[in-house]
């Protein structure tokens, strides 16, 4: 459970997240929607513990982690832009986090083994990321993040490289990881349709601020404004 009370963060006197409070229950797919700027990725990483808040608070498990690493919080963050090492194969890039925490070899081979069957990556495991499709990379960039066994996936726009036939088929494919691992995903992207086909529940964004919470049918049949209403595509 990850629980966010009056965030509020600044990069000097520019004001990016304020107020944010939200509540995410263990097993939801959360996706933050909002317009290019409005601090989707800036949330993400104040969970995350890449960056920490300029006030406020956010909870793991009702314990407060303003100041816990981001390695010690338990949880897997995925990027657009991948973030693959080049100069190792794929299977050294599911390994490296797990080496690093000294997990023993057999275990670290189970959890690689695992997940290249769930993604379907076992045929590649030998090459390196620059001999793969762009859907290739996002499905071992996601694989990282499972052989993690994460309390929670953080996943800051992953399909947006994707051309959009990829972007459909890569949608379905988290739709049904999820469906399977029952992990909290917190997914943020600025495509509507993503948000509405992925999501448990949907949080809106606007300039720092959350506009509405709810799943995709309450935002898509009662908007509470029209910048929801516009945003989610409920005609009005
Ligand atoms: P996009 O959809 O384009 O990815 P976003 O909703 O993820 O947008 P953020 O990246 O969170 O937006 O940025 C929100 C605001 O904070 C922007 O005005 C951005 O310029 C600013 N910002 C983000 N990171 C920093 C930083 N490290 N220093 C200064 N300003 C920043
Ligand atoms: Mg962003």
């Amino acid at each position: 459970r990850i629980t966010l009370e009056k965030v509020c963060k600044s990069f000097g006197a520019l004001g990016v997240l304020h107020d944010i409070d939200l509540d995410i229950r263990d097993g939801e797919f959360v996706v933050f929607v909002g317009p290019s700027g409005c601090g989707k990725s800036t949330l993400l990483r104040q969970i995350a513990g890449l960056d920490r808040p300029t006030s406020g608070e956010i909870h793991i498990d009702g314990k407060l982690v303003n100041t816990v690493p981001a390695a010690d919080r338990g949880l897997a963050m995925v990027f657009q832009s991948y973030a693959l090492y080049p100069h190792m194969s794929v299977r050294q890039n599911l390994a490296f986090g797990l080496e690093n925490a000294r997990m023993p070899r057999a275990e670290i081979d189970k959890r690689i083994a695992e997940a290249a069957r769930m993604l379907e990556i076992g045929d590649y495991l030998e090459r390196r990321p620059g001999q793969l499709s762009g859907g290739q990379r996002q499905r071992v960039a996601i694989g990282r993040a499972i052989v993690r066994n994460p309390t929670a996936f953080l996943l800051d726009e992953p399909l947006s490289n994707l051309d959009a036939e990829l972007r459909i088929s890569m949608r379905a494919e988290l739709s049904a990881l999820h469906d399977r691992l029952r992990t909290t995903m917190i997914y943020v992207t600025h495509d509507q349709i993503e948000a509405m086909t992925l999501a448990s529940r949907i949080v809106v964004l606007r300039k720092g601020r959350v506009e509405q919470v709810g799943t995709p049918l309450d935002l898509y049949n009662r908007p509470a404004n029209r910048f929801v209403a516009g945003f989610i595509g409920a005609p009005s």
